[in-house]
């Protein structure tokens, strides 16, 4: 048996409109500016089917003010500061286990290619902002925020190759000047589709990659002003698939650094040993 908590619940009716079976009742509806309110709201038991809906999926009652007879609930502390806290993150690179683990599998078997990454990466002219997935946020997706800052050349050789990722992609290229917010300040080459189309990009943008597309090389050619870059992966963790095969052979061979975009994908070895290695 389901029952609601009246001292718990706010009477905003959302169960009354999303309850499967129809079991929400409420009564004197009326109006606070725009929000709608009713004076009481109760569950009609004959009407549930016991889907468990409305206590098992977090904050399906904005107010968890459903409950199950019977069983104990949860009272979480009100009014310490600690109730919430776990949704406001904090970022630090030198902490991240996301580098730290996609690296771990490189130190054990090739440790002249982790040391390779790790100088590779600190090379470029990006500071990190911050990175989320499920890991760290249970529920989250997948997002990395840097800054490019300046640089005169290009950053790599052939850059970030070809590569799919399991879910959709949204790339936010971002401008910092607040008068001219359309100008990114930077160019930027990135290549579409299995054909590698190639597009430069210098203005504000953001670019929807479907899931499965293959996109890249992305390789940034100059930066005059420092610009921001959000990737959000419309997914829990990254995936990531690379497709070498696609670049012009004598890249393959001319550029080292492509050794450090190691596939990460559901049911691929992450990385060979060596042969001759145990394991
Ligand atoms: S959704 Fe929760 S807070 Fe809103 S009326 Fe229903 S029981 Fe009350
Ligand atoms: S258990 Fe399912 S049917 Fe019953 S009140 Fe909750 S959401 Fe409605």
């Amino acid at each position: 048996m389901y029952r609601v908590d009246e001292s718990k619940c706010i009477r905003c009716g959302l169960c009354i409109l999303e309850c499967p079976g129809g079991a929400f009742r409420g009564r004197g509806e009326h109006k606070v500016r725009h929000s709608t309110v009713y004076e009481e709201v109760w569950i009609d038991s004959g009407r549930c089917i016991e889907c468990g809906m409305c206590v098992d999926e977090p904050y399906w009652c904005p107010a968890s003010a459903v409950y199950r007879e019977g069983t104990a609930r949860a009272e979480e502390a009100l009014g310490d500061g600690a109730k919430y806290a776990r949704y406001i993150y904090h970022y630090d690179v030198e902490r991240d286990s996301y580098f730290q683990h996609s690296l771990q599998q490189v130190e054990e078997y090739e440790p002249a290619l982790f040391e390779r990454i790790g100088s590779h990466l600190a090379e470029l002219p990006w500071k990190w902002v911050t990175r989320l997935d499920e890991d760290i946020m249970p529920g989250s997706q997948f997002y990395i925020v840097r800054w490019t800052l300046p640089h005169a050349e290009p950053t790599q050789d052939v850059g970030h190759p070809p590569h799919i990722h399991r879910d959709a992609e949204l790339l936010f290229v971002i401008g910092s000047d607040p008068e001219n917010p359309q100008e990114l300040g930077a160019e930027i080459e990135f290549c579409l589709g299995p054909e590698l189309e190639r597009h430069i990009i210098n203005k504000t943008c953001v670019i929807y990659i479907p899931p499965r597309f293959i996109h890249g090389p992305w390789r940034e050619l100059r930066t005059d002003r420092p610009w921001l870059f959000i990737e959000v992966n419309q997914g829990p963790r990254h995936t990531e698939k690379t497709y070498n095969q696609l670049l012009p052979p004598e890249a393959v061979e001319r550029d080292d650094n492509l050794d450090i975009f190691i596939d990460k994908w559901p049911g691929l070895p992450k990385l060979s040993p060596p042969s001759g290695s145990e394991g």
